[in-house]
């Protein structure tokens, strides 16, 4: 923990929690993750986030547990960053803030519906599916664009890919053609 991040004197969960997910970009860095974003260059290509800063949140992340670093694939040399366990288990606290934000923060509607993928039925603010009567697992859940996405907003490869409805933790397929070298 570098200097001014640490809550030393709080005796609280919540002190330590935010000592991790609260410094800035964090939370998104695993909100991307949760929509099947696994590569450095993709985390950077949607989130605009410096390449020092990003590498040392993925190993702030990678070193308390939340994320895991694997390879691409069989015989790559590169590294993808897969949320454990433990990190899906954050997936009730980062919905929870972005329907409070959408509900007092923001206007102009939602950015994007979650869904139930079995049945079709939008999630309610407490992650529901009203259909189905039960809380719904982050796994069973289908993120599309809602009425309040700017189309004309961000244009980079990944946003356009997270535009098109898909199941959360399920890797994103970026186009071949978009591939770009990478320099870590
Ligand atoms: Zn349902």
């Amino acid at each position: 923990m570098g200097l001014g991040r640490g809550y030393e004197g709080q005796d609280c969960s919540l002190a330590r929690s935010l000592e991790l997910i609260g410094e800035r970009w964090t939370l998104l860095v695993v909100r991307d993750a949760f929509f099947g974003v696994r590569r450095f260059r993709d985390f950077v290509a949607h989130l605009d986030v410096p390449r020092a800063v990003l590498a040392s949140r993925l190993h702030d992340l990678v070193q308390a547990g939340v994320l895991q670093k694997q390879p691409c694939g069989q015989g790559s040399a590169r590294e993808e960053y897969v949320l454990t366990a433990m990190g899906r288990e954050l997936w009730p606290a980062v919905y929870a803030l972005s329907q409070w934000g959408e509900r007092y923060l923001t206007t102009g509607g939602r950015r994007r519906v979650f869904r139930h993928a079995e049945c079709g039925t939008g999630l309610d603010a407490a992650g529901n599916c009203p259909h189905c009567g039960r809380w719904i697992a982050v796994d069973e859940i289908e993120v599309l664009p809602g009425p309040g996405l700017n189309l004309q907003g961000r244009t980079d490869a990944v946003s356009l890919e997270l535009r098109l409805p898909h199941r959360l933790l399920t890797p994103l397929q970026t186009r071949p053609e978009l591939e770009q070298p990478e320099a870590e």
